[in-house]
């Protein structure tokens, strides 16, 4: 048994973490688990790139970064990207897949929290998908984006909405009827409404810039922009600057 160190990170699942490690080595593989990841990816891609003004020649921290879908597209985009994740199977896959792409993703091992303290107002631009919904205390989470972000920063984050109709499609739709992601794959209850993802956000300083649904076409297989917010949503904050 090993003992915690003060800086041990606290704010993590680890059966969150250990579900990501096992199923990692099929990250890049289109038709695995990952699939919708890589089915949003054109989408939330053009939605940063819109909300933030542009990618090229940007600092961007990608928090939750994974096998690294999301952080790859934001490089190969023009942004200088930094991915950060406490898997190290998830790490270790994206840093292959970086080596085979020529695409180059600066890819540590660290809890938001920690990197937020270590290089804080850094960031033009911090993203954070698909992982708000794993982590035992969000607002923390939002928190440290918002630490890790400069001046007029932009902080895209995507999560899953809580009531009915998210269980209904998240958890029963993908997971059980459509196969769309392993059963077990989320928590209902950890889901995050997009009233407290804008109260954790308005905590950290932030000013709430836009959102959007992205709502999944089961016949074709795709994903659209929609107004409606009650499965998937992406949200997007600005980071004010003070002194002006
Ligand atoms: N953001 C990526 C990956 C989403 S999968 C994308 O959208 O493509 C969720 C990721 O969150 C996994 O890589 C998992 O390892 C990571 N994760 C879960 N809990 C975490 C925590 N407490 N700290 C950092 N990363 C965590």
């Amino acid at each position: 048994m090993s003992l915690a160190t003060p800086s041990a990170p606290t704010n993590v699942d680890p059966a969150e973490l250990g579900k990501f490690s096992e199923i990692a080595h099929r990250w890049w593989d289109p038709t695995s688990e990952f699939r919708p990841l890589h089915e949003i990816n054109p989408l939330r891609l053009g939605w940063i790139e819109t909300m933030a003004g542009g990618l090229a020649g940007k600092s961007v921290l990608d928090v939750g970064c994974g096998g690294g879908i999301l952080a790859e597209a934001m490089a190969a985009a023009g942004a200088k990207v930094t991915g950060i994740d406490l898997s190290e199977k998830a790490l270790g896959v994206a840093r292959l897949h970086g080596l085979e792409s020529g695409v180059t993703v600066d890819y540590r091992l660290v809890a938001a929290e920690t990197y937020a303290s270590e290089h804080p107002g850094t960031h033009e631009v911090v993203t954070c998908m698909e992982m708000l919904e794993h982590v035992p205390d969000p607002g923390s989470v939002v928190a440290a984006c918002a630490a890790a972000a400069a001046p007029g920063a932009t902080l895209v984050f995507a999560t899953l909405n809580r009531n009915p109709k998210s269980y209904a499609f998240a958890i029963l739709g993908a997971e059980y009827l459509l196969g769309l992601l392993p059963r077990g794959t989320h928590d209902w209850t950890k889901f995050v409404r997009p009233a407290e993802l804008a109260r954790h956000a308005r905590r950290a300083g932030l000013d709430l810039v836009a959102m959007n649904g992205m709502t999944y076409h089961p016949l074709s297989r795709t994903y659209e922009l929609t107004p409606d917010t009650s499965v998937n949503y992406l949200a997007a904050f600005r980071k004010p600057v003070h002194g002006f």
